[in-house]
């Protein structure tokens, strides 16, 4: 039999990820999450990482989970020694764990502190964890070169959206725009396709705290599907990639907005 593809899908405890994480579960993935629980309390929490882990082991999925800070490079070379031991191999990067400013504020306020805390975690994190994985998927191209390798970074329609309340946030998001071309570029000749998923307006604890002016804006035809999009949304597409089905299409950005992105008259 065949060995199972294994994933590695950083923020796979809840929200965008853990959907990402059951949609390649029933693709036939093996998995590895890194969380970076905590309550709401500040204190530690595995349940959330661990419900998921539940869910993906009812899909007949090995997965592995493990607490990462993505910005640490440390956390980051634990989590790929992880997967090494356990499996011995990766097809798939999902670079999805991302933070909001913990307080929204105005551009001509806002504090180096959150540009940095924003910046490491969305850009910083994901840009060093590609480098290494890449290097690996190199590695296993060269004994498996029929394999399926693939890189998938989680955008945002903020890459090109003005929010000034929340401009670090911004510039990281068209921070992984960036990143997604120059490992597309530079992975292509190994045959490791890199994407981007740019999700609109999805329900996750992330919107919780603009759910009624979010609930307004698309009742008044914001996008032109008019409803907030589901992390499944975002799951059905990242399957896609994972099933080879785009793989003449590396570099390419996937809206999954509801049409938020083209512009109307
Ligand atoms: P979410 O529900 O807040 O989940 C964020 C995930 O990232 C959680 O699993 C979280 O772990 C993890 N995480 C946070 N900081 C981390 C760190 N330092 N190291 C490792 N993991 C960390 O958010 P979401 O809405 O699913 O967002 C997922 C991705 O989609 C993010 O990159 C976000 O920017 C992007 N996005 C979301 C929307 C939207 O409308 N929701 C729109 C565009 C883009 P914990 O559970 O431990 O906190």
């Amino acid at each position: 039999m065949p060995e199972r593809p294994v994933a590695i899908i950083t923020g796979g405890s809840r929200g965008i990820g853990a959907a990402i994480a059951l949609e390649l579960a029933k693709l036939g993935y093996d998995l590895v999450i890194a969380h970076f629980d905590f309550n709401d309390q500040g204190q530690p929490d595995e349940s959330r990482a661990q419900e998921t882990q539940k869910q993906a082991q009812a899909l007949r999925a090995t997965c592995e989970v493990l607490r990462t800070d993505v910005s640490k490079a440390e956390d980051r070379k634990k989590l790929v020694e992880l997967a090494r031991r356990k499996f011995g191999r990766c097809h798939m990067l999902v670079n999805n764990a991302g933070v909001a400013p913990s307080k929204r504020l105005d551009l001509l306020e806002a504090t180096e502190e959150s540009f940095d805390r924003v910046m490491n975690i969305n850009l910083k994190g994901p840009y060093f964890l590609t480098q290494m994985v890449a290097n690996w998927m190199i590695e296993q191209k060269k004994t498996d070169p029929r394999g399926g390798y693939r890189i998938v970074n989680t955008g945002s329609m903020s890459a090109y959206t003005s929010s000034p309340s929340r401009g670090e946030y911004c510039v990281s998001k068209a921070g992984v725009g960036m990143m997604t071309m120059l490992y597309a570029d530079r992975l292509a000749e190994f045959g490791i396709g890199v994407f981007e998923i740019r999700p609109g307006i999805i329900k996750t604890d992330m919107t919780k705290v603009v759910t009624a002016k979010y609930d307004k804006l698309i009742a008044e035809g914001l996008t032109p599907i008019k409803r907030w999009g589901m992390p499944e949304d975002i799951a059905l597409a990242v399957g896609a990639i994972a099933e080879g089905r785009l793989d003449f299409s590396t570099g390419q950005v996937i809206n999954v907005d509801g049409g938020y992105h083209f512009h109307r008259l």
